[in-house]
């Protein structure tokens, strides 16, 4: 038990009275939504909902599927899993995939930010590159091309460039071989 005294629910399919976009306390308000676990035991397809009552701030923690799990969500919400991989990004690439990932997340008609939404959002809205820039890299040296790859994506994401050209390789070339030679 943890201190927000979790309960979790025995049942797995909600009964259909809780079949909507909330659900009502007992005292008569909203619960709110505190968080998703997408997996929190044993059974993949089950996910963990932690709600709160605004009024008498009353705790719930209710086993859903996975694909109704949306039911129970009353606003745009991370899932535990999808927020811990966003905070060990840098600040400056938290700040610029936030919004990305949550205008992603609701043109799929969803208001829950998944793990894997959130890889797929960071692939489909990736920084991506200039075909003569894609030739160059291949005629870095295999050493390099790895570490010169991520620091010219990073230095894209960073300056709100959505694509690698051959200037930014030209810039940063110093950067990444004193790179190389420093891990040497
Ligand atoms: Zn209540």
């Amino acid at each position: 038990m943890n201190e927000e005294g979790r309960i979790a629910s025995p049942f797995s399919v909600p009964p259909s009275s809780l079949r909507a976009s909330f659900f009502v306390c007992g005292c008569g308000r909203w619960m709110h939504t505190q968080g998703i676990e997408e997996q929190p035991g044993l059974s993949a397809d089950h996910w963990l909902v932690r709600s709160e009552c605004c009024g008498c701030h009353w705790r719930v923690g209710l086993e859903v599927k996975a694909d109704s799990a949306g039911s129970f969500v009353d606003r745009l919400m991370w899932t535990d899993e999808a927020r811990h991989l966003l905070d060990r990004m840098p600040p400056y690439v938290q700040g610029l995939l936030r919004p990305s990932v949550e205008d992603y997340v609701r043109a799929n008609g969803t208001q829950i930010v998944t793990a894997e939404l959130l890889g797929e959002a960071r692939r489909g809205g990736g920084v991506r590159w200039d075909a003569d820039a894609e030739a160059r890299l291949s005629r870095v040296p295999a050493s390099v091309r790895t570490m010169a790859k991520a620091e010219l994506e990073k230095t894209a994401l960073e300056r709100g460039q959505s694509a690698v050209t051959v200037s930014l390789m030209e810039e940063l070339k110093a950067r990444y071989f004193g790179m190389a030679a420093q891990k040497q």
